[in-house]
């Protein structure tokens, strides 16, 4: 296979990797925390519930204590979105809008046709002719007027290009077909429907159209409103590696950086919601695909943000449905509050009848937490005029309160509890004892095999390697500081290291620095193919602590490295000539070797 990365001159990635800095790019994936010299967040790589995932700015580079992943910003998005060199490469140029000399661009271009890419395609043509026939033609007039009743202005439905599929069977798929399209890939992906009689119609003719983003904001499908009579009400696009619902949060990729600014992520229901919201200025929105949150949605918020706002209708199924999605919230550590909406409301139809300023005023200011949201919500499962019943719905909430970390929060509502039904505090507190010792224990079990154990256990086991492996992972990240040091090491002694890892990281180390590159780990990284060596290179610097180093501690650590290394080849010179004495028969001299050898071992 032709290596594409050699399509790309290196003073172009070079400027790419500049441009983009690693801790900017990694928060648009994981809120980070500055800690000393590093930033600390949930690992995006697998699932944790304390942070073990670090960034180094000054060295742009990111490690995992937890599951040993590692690298610069382009391993990074390589790997977490499964993108090509090449794609990355133009994503982080686009990102930064830095123009990528036109041979790279064709590249791109010609990697372009698997179906995915032309469905890709198909989607973005689509979005284009809807949205433009909504604004501007005479077909599009339907759509036109249904959203200037919900309140859209025409900046807004520019911004979410809203469109229209008119309401004619075959349009879409000849247009299609004229841009050259095969319309058997697109039946594949549920863009167009075979009927019976032979003809191709499109799958969401005569609906309002939302296109669908995925977090990098690339059009990966519809969802699709009737305004008519037309069954189903709402239609997304069919479920495929490209479009999966579960995974998906409407409007993620423009409310990012809102989420981050405001610390804080309003989940709604549905598409005009947020739409609406958006419009109202109130831009950290973002909605589920008409379906309940999923564990993976949750788990992906958690990453970005700490606490989440959901506001739901306020029918019962919406209840049910916060009900749901906050239990899920809590459960991946996000501080989870509940807007309540008025009766008969929807987060749309509220703003707007109300306002903005009401809603951020009147809804999500007063947003309840969790366990008050919850205490009311329980309320309708018990019938609490009835003694036994007040008692069992006293003994669930509590077990919900012995949950909560902080003691004065469990105070707080055990306090709420005690006015309400009119018992001592006195006595809840007996009671949520045995709670509290219940989950204890549970929690004592969940610590055992946190990752923070893992990341101590770590630490622990790097300060118990062999003087020489220390000495030998200290030299590396002072040579991949400064070449003069790596002058003397290969002067001295060559690729003489003990660990074969080390011995390849140098030898590359060397070539590296002859190539005439400057000391940069992240560039480093960059030139290393090795996926497992690019990861133990991030650790190597992330973990080992950084000084001025005085020449007489470089020397020392040669020193160290290549006593071992003799002992090692001396000792297996020495296993050598025990072999040949065995192999002449000569027992007498074997065991004089192996006298001398046990010997050189002991020292
Ligand atoms: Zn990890």
């Amino acid at each position: 296979m032709v290596d594409l990365s050699n399509f790309v001159p290196e003073d172009v990635i070079e400027d790419i990797r500049n441009a983009n800095d690693i801790v900017d790019v990694i928060s648009d994936y994981v809120q980070l925390n500055k800690q000393g010299r590093n930033y600390f967040g949930l690992c995006p790589f697998h699932d944790e519930k304390t942070p073990s995932f670090s960034v180094t700015q000054d060295k742009q580079i990111f490690h995992c204590f937890g599951c040993g992943k590692g690298g610069n910003v382009i391993t990074f998005l390589m790997e977490l979105e499964g993108l090509t060199f090449i794609e990355t490469i133009k994503y982080l140029a686009d990102r930064r809008g830095i123009e990528l000399p036109q041979s790279i661009v064709q590249t791109t271009k010609t990697q372009a046709t698997s179906s995915d890419e032309q469905i890709l395609s198909a989607y973005k043509w689509l979005e284009k002719l809807y949205h433009y026939l909504l604004r501007f033609a005479k077909d599009g007039q339907e759509g036109k007027e249904y959203f200037a009743k919900r309140g859209l202005t025409n900046e807004t439905i520019d911004l979410f290009k809203l469109g229209y599929a008119p309401n004619q069977k075959t349009f879409t798929a000849s247009f299609l077909e004229k841009k050259g399209f095969h319309l058997q890939q697109l039946q594949k992906a549920g863009i167009l429907i075979n009927k019976s009689n032979g003809e191709t119609i499109d799958r969401f003719y005569g609906r309002v159209i939302f296109p669908i983003r995925n977090h990098l904001g690339v059009i990966v499908g519809f969802g699709a409103r009737s305004i008519d009579k037309q069954a189903p009400k709402y239609l997304n696009s069919s479920e495929s590696q490209l479009f999966q619902k579960s995974k998906l949060l409407y409007n993620f990729d423009l409310a990012k950086k809102h989420i981050r600014k405001e610390n804080e992520a309003i989940l709604f229901e549905g598409y005009m919601d947020v739409i609406s919201a958006y419009q109202a200025g109130i831009k950290n929105v973002i909605a589920t695909m008409g379906t309940s949150l999923t564990e993976s949605q949750a788990r992906l918020l958690r990453r970005y943000v700490e606490t989440v706002i959901i506001c739901y209708d306020s029918d019962e199924a919406g209840i049910e449905a916060t009900y749901r999605a906050a239990h899920l919230l809590e459960q991946v550590d996000c501080h989870v509050k509940i807007a309540v909406l008025k009766d008969g409301f929807d987060p749309d139809t509220y703003i707007q009848t109300y306002g903005g300023d009401n809603f951020i005023n009147k809804v999500l200011q007063p947003s309840e937490t969790f366990m008050s949201f919850y205490m009311r919500y329980l309320k309708k499962d018990f019938k609490l005029q009835s003694k036994s019943d007040q008692l069992r719905y006293i003994q669930t909430v509590l077990k919900e309160i012995a949950k909560m970390n902080s003691s004065i929060e469990r105070e707080y509502y055990l306090k709420v509890l005690a006015s309400e039904f009119n018992i001592t505090l006195e006595s809840l507190n007996q009671e949520i004892k045995t709670f509290l010792k219940t989950n204890q224990d549970q929690q004592d079990n969940r610590k055992k095999d946190s990752y923070t154990k893992k990341a101590t256990h770590f630490y622990q086991q790097k300060r118990l390697l062999p003087a020489y492996h220390n000495a030998e992972r200290q030299l590396i990240v002072y040579m991949l500081q400064d070449r003069t040091i790596t002058d003397k090491v290969k002067e001295e002694l060559g690729v003489a290291f003990n660990i074969d890892q080390h011995k390849i990281i140098v030898t590359h180390l060397y070539a590296y620095y002859e190539e005439g590159h400057p000391p940069d780990i992240s560039l480093f990284i960059e030139k290393l193919e090795d996926e497992s060596l690019k990861h133990l290179v991030a650790e190597i610097t992330m973990t080992s602590p950084v000084y001025e180093v005085s020449s007489d501690e470089i020397k020392d650590y040669i020193r160290i490295i290549r006593e071992e290394y003799e002992d090692v080849s001396y000792i297996n010179k020495l296993k050598k000539e025990q072999k040949m004495a065995e192999q002449q028969n000569d027992p007498l001299t074997a065991a004089k070797i192996a006298l001398k050898i046990i010997e050189q071992q002991r020292k």
